[in-house]
C-alpha cells in the first residue's frame, strides 16, 4: 500500500486519509461503522475539526473499537491563545490522550495569519499545548494560496492543508513544491471541490498523479469509501473518459465555481460571499439539516443587502459574476426553505 511521509512530521501514512466533513450528515451508528471501515481498509490518517459539530466526537467513538494506530488530526477557529482549551475539548471528544496534528484552522487572509501567528495569537496556545505533550506537530489550514505560501516560507508549521482537486488546481505550481522543499506535509482537502465533482475516479487519479501529498476525500456511506478506496489501490493514470470529463466539468464551472479564497473580501455589505456562494452545495451535501441551522440565517440573510457595487469583481481572480451568482443561490435557498427544492 503506498505511503507517504508528511513532511518533517516525519509521520509516514498511507497516500489516503480520511475527511470528517461529510459525516456529520448521517447518524451516530452509521457514522462509527463508517469510519471502522475506512480504518480496516487501510486509512490511517483522520481528519476532523472542532468546528465540524459531532465529527470530532464521532471519530472519539469509532477510535474506541479499534486497535489499529491511527494518525490523528484536528483544526480550531480561536485565533488566540485560548486555542488551548479547544486542543483539551479535542482531546475529550476524541477520547485520547494525544492528537499528532492541530491546525489553524481556515486562516483566509493575512491579517488572520498575523493574528494567530502574532503574541498571544493561536500559535502560542498551540505551542504550549505542544510543550505540554498534547499534541505533536502543528499545522495550519487556508483556502487562500498566498496564506500558505507564506505559511511554508516561515516555516513556523509541520503540516499544510490546500484546497486541491482538478477544479482548483492551483497549489500544485503555487504551494507544493515550495512545501516540499521546506518539508512540510501537504493534506490536500476538498478533492471533490465540496461535493461539485461526483466522479470519484476522475477526482482521485487526479489528486494522486501528484506525489507526495495525503488527500483526504470525505465520506459518510461505505458506498463511497469503498468506491474511493478502490480507485486509490488500484491506481493509474487519468483515462480518457477522465479527461473528457474533467474537461466538461472545468467548462461547466469555471466561471462558477468559488474557490474560498476571500480574495473579494472585503464586501462593502460585509457579506460572507464565499458562503452565500456555496448554499448550492451546502443545501446538497446537507439537505434538510439546512432547514434547522439557525446559525446560518445571519449570514443568508446579509447576502440579500447586495447592492451590486461591484467591488468584489475587481478583487476575484476567477471573474466570476459575484452578484448574480449571490441571487441565484438564494434564490435556490427560498425555494428550498419554502419546500419547493428538493
Ligand atoms: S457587489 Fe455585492 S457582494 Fe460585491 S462588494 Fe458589492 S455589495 Fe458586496
Ligand atoms: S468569489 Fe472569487 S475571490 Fe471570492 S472567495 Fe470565491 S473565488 Fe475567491
Amino acid at each position: 500500500m503506498e505511503k507517504v511521509r508528511l513532511g518533517r512530521t516525519g509521520l509516514v501514512v498511507t497516500r489516503l486519509g480520511w475527511g470528517g466533513i461529510p459525516i456529520q450528515r448521517v447518524g451516530d451508528d452509521e457514522a462509527v461503522s463508517v469510519i471502522r471501515a475506512v480504518i480496516d481498509m487501510g486509512v490511517d490518517l483522520l481528519d476532523t475539526a472542532r468546528a465540524y459539530t459531532n465529527s470530532e466526537h464521532r471519530v472519539g467513538l469509532a477510535l474506541e473499537g479499534t486497535h489499529k494506530p491511527v494518525v490523528l488530526s484536528s483544526k480550531s477557529q480561536v485565533r488566540t491563545a485560548q486555542i488551548y482549551d479547544d486542543v483539551h475539548e479535542s482531546l475529550r471528544q476524541l477520547k485520547v490522550k494525544k492528537i499528532d496534528i492541530y491546525h489553524l484552522h481556515a486562516i483566509s487572509t493575512m491579517e488572520d495569519y498575523d493574528k494567530a501567528m502574532g503574541p498571544g495569537g493561536a500559535y502560542e496556545g498551540l505551542c504550549r499545548a505542544r510543550d505540554e505533550g498534547l499534541i505533536d506537530h502543528i499545522g495550519l489550514s487556508s483556502h487562500n494560496l498566498d496564506v500558505l505560501v507564506r505559511t511554508v516560507d516561515e516555516g513556523r508549521v509541520s503540516v499544510i492543508m490546500a484546497c486541491y482537486g482538478f477544479l482548483e488546481p492551483d497549489a500544485a505550481a503555487k504551494v507544493f513544491p515550495l512545501a516540499r522543499a521546506r518539508d512540510v506535509g501537504v493534506m490536500a482537502m476538498k478533492p471533490f471541490s465540496g461535493g461539485v465533482v461526483e466522479n470519484a475516479g476522475a477526482a482521485l487519479r487526479f489528486v494522486m498523479s501528484t506525489e507526495g501529498i495525503v488527500p483526504i476525500p470525505g465520506t459518510e456511506t461505505l458506498e463511497k469509501a469503498r468506491e474511493n478506496w478502490k480507485v486509490f489501490t488500484e491506481g493509474g493514470p487519468l483515462t480518457e473518459a477522465d479527461k473528457e470529463y474533467i474537461e466538461a466539468v472545468r467548462k461547466e464551472f469555471d466561471r462558477r465555481f468559488c474557490r474560498r479564497c476571500d480574495y473579494c473580501q472585503p464586501c462593502t455589505e460585509q457579506i460572507y460571499i464565499q458562503f452565500v456562494l456555496g448554499l448550492k452545495s451546502t443545501i446538497k451535501r446537507f439537505g434538510a439539516q439546512v432547514r434547522e441551522a439557525g446559525w446560518m440565517k445571519d449570514m443568508i440573510e446579509k447576502g440579500r443587502n447586495c447592492t451590486e457595487c461591484g467591488e468584489c469583481l475587481r478583487r476575484c481572480p476567477y471573474q466570476l459574476p459575484i452578484p448574480d451568482l449571490i441571487k441565484e443561490n438564494l434564490s435556490l435557498y427560498d425555494s428550498f426553505m419554502s419546500g419547493e427544492g428538493k
